[in-house]
């Protein structure tokens, strides 16, 4: 599905994080992303400022309105939605996209799921609220475009045992090779910043920041970053002979075109040359 799809400037790997409930800590997991260009999507309850470690809205707005990361819902109140009705689900879901959305002043489309916890209906109320990508906690231990984005699957978490292996084997990737059917790579790495204050264990993030950040074959993005980019590219129009691609989006689409690169402009048409 992915096959001809390259992340901007024909990047054949992407890595995006994903971090809960916006405490204290994140202030230092920031620093350490920030040094080796890696990108973000914190997670907040908008109601629950200041309550067990979190950020104040002030310290919050602080350190997320101007920084290269994103803001997420987290549910306002960091309920499990699957256990409150369908209502309080809603509420919970809106209030905190409503609220971020003003204290932010951008649209907010995210979110990770407190818990880990969904099934159907409480997807069905996501949409319903407007939010198109949603993290849950079950690791896929691959590098694999998300298909189903209001049930996204990480990588998997920065305490995962098997983390140094995952880095290693995404790092060493050349080119997509067979198994990974020509589609380009996405590493997407979650947990939470209290974590690492916790078990007194930062080198975790700043080994994984040190090998990972900072080079020119990886493209370092927000969640939305990486959904919005995959959406464009869906977005598409070919040609029935595949030779005239429109891109219809305002997002400049990097493709790898039956084994050439194609720069399909945003707003432009592009003619294939044999
Ligand atoms: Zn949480």
């Amino acid at each position: 599905m992915y096959k001809f799809l390259r992340f901007p400037d024909f990047k054949l790997k992407a890595v995006t994080l994903s971090y809960d409930d916006g405490t204290v800590f994140d202030k230092k997991l920031i620093s350490v992303l920030d040094k080796y260009g890696l990108k973000c999507t914190f997670n907040l309850n908008s109601e629950l400022y200041s309550e067990h470690r979190r950020l104040s809205k002030e310290e919050a707005t602080e350190l997320y309105l101007d920084s290269p990361h994103e803001v997420a819902v987290h549910g306002a109140k960091h309920l499990s939605l699957t256990e409150v009705s369908p209502e309080v689900a809603t509420r919970e879901i809106i209030t905190d996209r409503e609220n971020l959305e003003k204290q932010f002043g951008r649209i907010v489309k995210g979110m990770a799921y407190a818990y880990g916890t969904y099934n159907d209906t409480v997807v069905e109320i996501l949409k319903n609220c407007g939010v198109k990508y949603a993290r849950t906690v079950e690791s896929s231990n691959g590098f694999k475009i998300p298909t189903d984005w209001l049930r996204l699957s990480p990588t998997c978490r920065h305490a995962a045992p098997n983390l140094t292996d995952l880095t290693e084997m995404f790092l060493n990737y050349k080119k997509a090779d067979f198994y990974m059917n020509n589609e380009p790579l996405l590493f997407y790495l979650w947990g939470h910043s209290y974590e690492f204050n916790d078990s007194d264990n930062w080198e975790i993030i700043e080994n994984f920041a040190k090998k990972v950040g900072n080079r020119d074959d990886i493209w370092y993005c927000t969640n939305g970053e990486v959904y919005d980019y995959v959406k464009a590219f869906e977005r598409l129009e070919y040609s029935v002979d595949g030779k005239i691609i429109k891109n219809p989006t305002d997002t400049d689409v990097y493709l790898c075109y039956h084994g050439k690169n194609v720069l399909v402009k945003a707003g432009k048409v592009t003619a294939i040359k044999e």
